[in-house]
């Protein structure tokens, strides 16, 4: 005999996916925090754990299931994202920097600047100046070495984790980036618009002794080192070797205004 709430037509899905399916949506509506309808799902699935016999799973349920798992997706890509560049935001690199202070693979960082962008936008208005930024954050990205990040660090400011690399090979990746911005063709944005970058690199056994040091004691050094690149000119790479602070990028090509 047929169980009295079958919905004629649903495919045969067995209790125990029926009970899984309420307690996703459970999960779900909870994370949304909307308590009410995740108490209902949860109460079903309890209903039908305890039941003897159970119905076939209606195809609403599923697609309820769908959208709300889509949608969960959906939110934590932006809350982690950066609405202007799309790059990961600085709740993001804050998460990923408390997660990163146990990992022994060594974490190098560079923090990026881009050279007098106040005259970006003083000179060709805020519309171009966003459009800077977000071309900038593409030839950041490029190349990054596996598990690599580029998260917007405030303003102007960028952070590229380099999570597993030592200090030579993100060295390499900071000028690389440098080089690719200066030689970018920013006049095809607007004419006469020139666009380059400082960059402080530092790692987290290089600090001159031998302690490994945390993330954020890390970005402070990677902070002290681009102050040095803004003072020796701009459109350089800085970081040190032992006590001495080493510059790459070409001589010629720094901007002191
Ligand atoms: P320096 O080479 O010393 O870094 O000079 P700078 O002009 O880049 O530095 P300053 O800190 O004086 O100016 C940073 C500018 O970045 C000021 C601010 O208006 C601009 N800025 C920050 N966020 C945004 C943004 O989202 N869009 C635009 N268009 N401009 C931004
Ligand atoms: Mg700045
Ligand atoms: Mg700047």
């Amino acid at each position: 005999m047929q169980h009295p709430a079958r919905h004629v037509g649903a495919p045969d899905v067995d209790e125990s996916r029926l009970v899984e399916l309420h307690q996703s949506i459970a999960d779900l509506l909870a994370s949304r925090g909307q308590w009410r309808q995740a108490y209902e799902h949860l109460r079903h699935a309890l209903n039908l754990a305890t039941a003897e016999r159970t119905p076939r799973v209606p195809e609403q349920y599923r697609l309820e299931v769908a959208r709300l798992r889509r949608e969960h997706a959906e939110a934590r890509e932006q809350s982690i994202r950066d609405a202007l560049t799309a790059s990961y935001n600085r709740r993001y690199l804050d998460q990923k920097m408390l997660e990163t202070v146990d990992d022994d693979g060594g974490l190098a960082v560079a923090l990026v600047d881009l050279d007098w962008f106040k005259q970006v936008n003083d000179t060709f208005g805020h519309v171009v100046g966003d459009r800077v930024l977000q071309q900038v954050v593409e030839l950041l990205q490029v190349a990054l070495p596996d598990g690599g990040f580029c998260a917007r660090y405030g303003g102007e400011e960028f952070v590229l984790m380099l999570p597993g690399v030592d200090l030579a090979t993100a060295i390499t990746v900071a000028e690389a980036a440098r080089a690719r911005i200066e030689r970018f063709p920013w006049s095809t944005i607007v004419r006469g618009l020139r666009v380059t970058v400082s960059i402080g690199v530092t790692h987290q056994n290089s600090g001159g002794g031998r302690a490994i040091i945390e993330p954020e004691q890390q970005l402070r050094r990677a902070d002290g080192l681009l102050y040095t690149a803004k003072q020796s000119g701009r459109n350089a790479v800085a970081y040190r070797v032992g006590s001495e602070v080493r510059l790459s990028g070409a001589p010629g090509r720094r901007r002191q205004r």
